[in-house]
């Protein structure tokens, strides 16, 4: 019997962990029941899944640019990536912009459900944390991000999963320096990474193996934390709105790859389906890297040395979903309670804010809302009605960042195989013997 691929195998997971989520709610039990005894199995998967992260993507940037002829061709690479990843966020701002106008989600609120949401939710820890690390954020001066990035202590940046533009930055100039060299100087160390990738992809599909089973824990887990439903129809307007954005920039990637690389659209969201469904289930670009990377390669054909620069960069500066979002966002929480605010300067504010800070922003849950607090500060939000802020768009935000979170992904491997057909290195899927999709 054919076995079911894994897309289909990880969307049984997904809806069954849906399903059983929403019979635990019924019962007193239930919640402690998935806390203590699913939930466990999709963390320890996400964190399978974050072990690997800081190897791969060493080992695949020094193979990938290891492996360059010549190092202009990184310079080529390198430019257009970032043209293309600063393009392709202010399209999404754009998107966000126009439909939040358009569809005007605040005029659908009114002052009770503010109070409700004000009572539910301002004096959230979780808000409060949101609103400092924002503000620690905004003290650091205009190039802290330079300064950032590049680390003091390799060792030290490889040992945290959030540093890894700092593992970027110390992979490249390693592997330019092994270009500098005699190719037999060089050769004993590119053997060595060029084995750990190997190594470290075949453990990225055995993980794989696993992902049904883990994204059942983490949807239950999601479904059983999640709000009181009155609550979430309130803000139904707001996640359409978003939901309706979001779904624009999908059919814009679809677009841009298959005028571009003369790929099928279909094709592509299939061929990358499985690392969606993961940043869905985990809403984390920087969790889902080492799938995105496996499919882009062997399941989409982007050359190593394309995708090896392309795809981790994006899981951290590029975030298209989360972008969109901030626009909507934080134009709702202006159109319901600083209208005044409101004028066209103030947008043009936003877009340029929410580059730099999906620049300088990590790809983990919940981080969007951390982005929202510097774009608002921006534009001149009271900062003393930034906790109401927050509580307006609180309840919905879980179900809007495993959104987002999918959209950022789809759109850094858009990015990856444009930039790989750009410089002819889009070649055939290279899908190995006993792989996960098989
Ligand atoms: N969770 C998102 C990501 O990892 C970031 C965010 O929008 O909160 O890409």
């Amino acid at each position: 019997m054919k076995k079911l691929a894994l897309h289909w195998q990880i969307m049984i997971g997904m809806i069954a962990g849906i399903l059983f989520g929403f019979l635990m709610t019924q019962f007193s039990w239930g919640k402690e029941l998935v806390m203590d005894w699913v939930k466990p199995f999709g963390s320890i998967f996400v964190n399978l899944l974050k072990l690997i992260a800081v190897p791969l993507v060493l080992a695949s940037l020094i193979k990938g640019i290891s492996d360059l002829k010549d190092i202009s061709k990184f310079k080529l690479i390198g430019g257009r990536t970032i043209i293309i990843y600063i393009t392709t966020t202010v399209i999404a701002i754009t998107i966000g912009l126009v439909v939040v106008n358009i569809f005007k989600p605040g005029s659908g609120i009114t002052p009770e459900t503010v109070e409700k949401l004000t009572q539910e939710y301002a004096g959230n820890s979780t808000i409060s944390t949101r609103i400092q690390t924002a503000v620690e954020h905004k003290d650091k001066g205009p190039l802290s991000f330079l300064v950032d990035m590049v680390p003091s202590n390799g060792i030290k940046a490889m040992s945290d999963n959030r540093q890894m533009l700092q593992v970027i930055f110390f992979a490249i100039f390693l592997g330019i320096c092994m270009l500098l060299v005699k190719p037999e100087q060089a050769k004993p160390l590119k053997n060595f990474f060029d084995s750990l990738n190997e190594i470290v992809l075949k453990m990225v599909d055995l993980i794989m193996l696993t992902a049904p089973y883990a994204v059942f824990g983490l949807l239950a887990n999601v479904i059983v934390s999640s709000d009181d439903p009155s609550i979430l129809l309130a803000l139904l307007k707001y996640a359409g709105v978003v939901m309706f954005g979001l779904f624009l920039m999908i059919i814009f990637y679809c677009i841009a790859v298959s005028l571009y690389t003369k790929k099928s659209a279909f094709w592509f969201l299939k061929q990358i389906s499985p690392a969606q469904l993961l940043a869905f289930s985990t809403s984390s670009s920087a969790a889902t890297l080492p799938v995105t990377m496996e499919r882009v390669e062997e399941h989409i054909g982007v050359d190593k040395e394309v995708s090896s620069f392309v795809l981790p960069l994006g899981a951290t500066i590029n975030m298209d979903g989360t972008s969109l979002y901030q626009a909507i966002a934080s134009v709702f929480i202006m159109q319901v309670l600083w209208p005044e605010g409101l004028f066209f300067s103030n947008q043009l504010t936003i877009v340029f804010t929410a580059i730099l800070a999906s620049i300088g922003a990590a790809a983990v849950p919940g981080t969007g809302m951390v982005m929202l607090v510097i774009v608002l500060e921006a534009v001149g939000f009271p900062s003393d009605k930034l906790p109401i802020a927050l509580a307006l768009i609180f309840a919905v935000d879980r179900p809007l960042d495993m959104l987002r979170t999918t959209i950022n992904v789809t759109g850094d491997a858009t990015v990856a195989m444009i930039v790989a057909k750009s410089v002819g290195k889009l070649g055939d899927p290279k899908v190995k013997n006993w792989d996960d999709n098989q």
